[in-house]
């Protein structure tokens, strides 16, 4: 174990930080990436940690670096738009971080330490092995992201230093070393996307099922079994041959043996290597827990009356994959109809009565293989009442008379205009009038040879 040289002045140090709690504690946030709603968003919150006043501009460009190297990665990168990040600035009142086994000390706010448990690059906070208070560390970035960022889905604490370290666990800890945010990738694997260890450890804990590791040998029963070629071996060798599919590896869980993977190598097992396709896969469906495929819809009522001739503009809102869109299709009725965003129903192509439109909206993505939640697709459904003005004109001359019998049959929910021309060009009204039970019959004086009679919807 290693302690700092003179413990009492630490504590100093810590009473300090503690008293500035109520200014410095206020805390800046601001937006570092915003594609949507909180509710239909991957939520991040990066803090600042040994940055003092005045290097709000230093954080603000430090943590967009770590972004740009953390949505590098699939399937963070064709994802990104489906991840809001806010930053939280804090000021500390020294630079940096403590690095122990150096003898270098920083008063910062959240009392961040290289060198934690003994290895030089497990950067924490408290509580940790050098200060056991929470109230020194998590509690802090707790009250932060409760004020300021309230739903988030993983909490990063960026600390203001170059050395390589970070570490895991509730809130994701790492440096400015690029190197951090590999590190960072591979905590994210376990804190969003409930991954497990791809390696063996000589100091095993006791291993769980989970997405990316089992115990299980029966190829029916390895829950990444969709993406077991039928050919490939159970267990799978370690060798080259097997090296590009995925199979079943030993040596998972920190078990060497017993326990299996998905593929030779992962980032779930080392750093610097993609994703295996099984946690890509899980990452994905997490992902969608919150994301849907659609977002929005109009209109937002689903029942629509429709008595008039307008067009009807329908329209869906999906998220935007960077290199492939979401799969949309309308349909009329069970007919397909469109697969744009935004589809104009033409009322005039519909008989009165009862319709039904439809929107499937759907990830068609070959990177999730099951999907038990049906999360990849959504619909939405409306029904349309057409009650349109349809009216039919019959006319009879009676004989022995110079009056006509008239009939106006259909549907005219305002009633009609009977008008009359000589020309088709001007329309003169003559009688309006409403339809019973769908009906109007009369008998009109017609002595104007000639003319020209309609029935008008009003
Ligand atoms: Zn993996």
């Amino acid at each position: 174990m290693h302690f700092p040289p003179h413990p009492w002045i630490r504590n100093l140090f810590l009473a300090l930080a503690v008293s500035q709690a109520a200014s410095a504690g206020q805390g800046t946030c601001f937006d570092l990436i915003r594609t949507g709603p909180v509710e239909t968003r991957m939520n991040l919150v990066i803090l600042a940690e040994g940055y003092i006043a005045g290097q709000e501009d230093q954080f603000r460009a430090d943590a967009a670096a770590l972004l740009d190297q953390f949505f590098a990665v699939e399937p963070f990168l064709e994802y990104r738009a489906y991840f809001n990040v806010r930053g939280l600035f804090v000021a500390s009142a020294q630079a940096g971080s403590d690095h122990p086994r150096s003898g270098i000390f920083r008063d910062t706010y959240f009392n961040s330490s290289f060198d934690s448990f003994g290895i030089d690059q497990v950067l924490t906070i408290p509580p940790n092995d050098r200060d056991p208070d929470p109230a020194h560390g998590r509690d802090r970035v707790q009250a932060l992201v409760a004020a300021h960022a309230p739903e988030n889905q993983l909490v990063i604490v960026l600390v203001n230093d170059p050395e390589y370290g970070g570490s895991g666990g509730p809130i994701l800890i790492g440096s400015l070393n690029m190197a951090a945010a590999e590190l960072l990738l591979h905590e994210a694997g376990h804190s969003l996307g409930g991954l497990a260890d791809e390696y063996a450890d000589p100091y095993p804990i006791d291993p769980v099922e989970m997405p990316n590791a089992t115990a299980q040998t029966r190829r029916d029963r390895i829950p990444w079994a969709a993406w077991i070629a039928a050919d490939t071996p159970l267990p799978t060798p370690a060798t080259p041959e097997y090296a590009g599919v995925i199979g079943l590896f030993e040596g998972a869980q920190y078990q060497a043996q017993g326990w299996f993977r998905p593929r030779l190598e992962c980032k779930m097992r080392a750093l610097g290597v993609p994703f295996c396709e099984v946690c890509r896969e899980q990452l994905l469906r997490v992902f969608y827990r919150r994301a849907r495929p659609i977002e929005s819809v109009l209109p937002e009522t689903n029942r629509l009356e429709v008595a008039g001739n307008e067009r009807i503009r329908f329209e869906v809102r999906v998220p935007a994959p960077r290199s492939h869109s979401i799969r949309i299709e309308w349909d009329l009725d069970g007919k397909p109809m469109s697969i744009d965003p935004v589809w104009f129903l033409d009322p005039r192509t519909l008989a009165n009565g009862s319709h039904a439109v439809h929107v499937r909206a759907s990830d068609a993505t070959d990177w999730v293989r099951t999907d038990p939640e049906g999360r990849l697709e959504a619909t939405a459904a409306w029904t349309l009442n057409v009650e349109r003005p349809d009216l039919r004109l019959e006319m009879s001359l009676v004989s022995g008379s110079d009056a006509a019998r008239v009939e106006v049959a259909g549907f005219a929910p305002r009633g009609f205009a009977l008008e009359r021309s000589a020309d088709f060009q001007e329309w003169t009204p003559i009688l309006t009038n409403g339809l019973t039970d769908g009906r109007f019959q009369a008998e009109l004086p017609v002595n104007r040879p000639g003319a020209f009679y309609r029935a008008v919807s009003r």
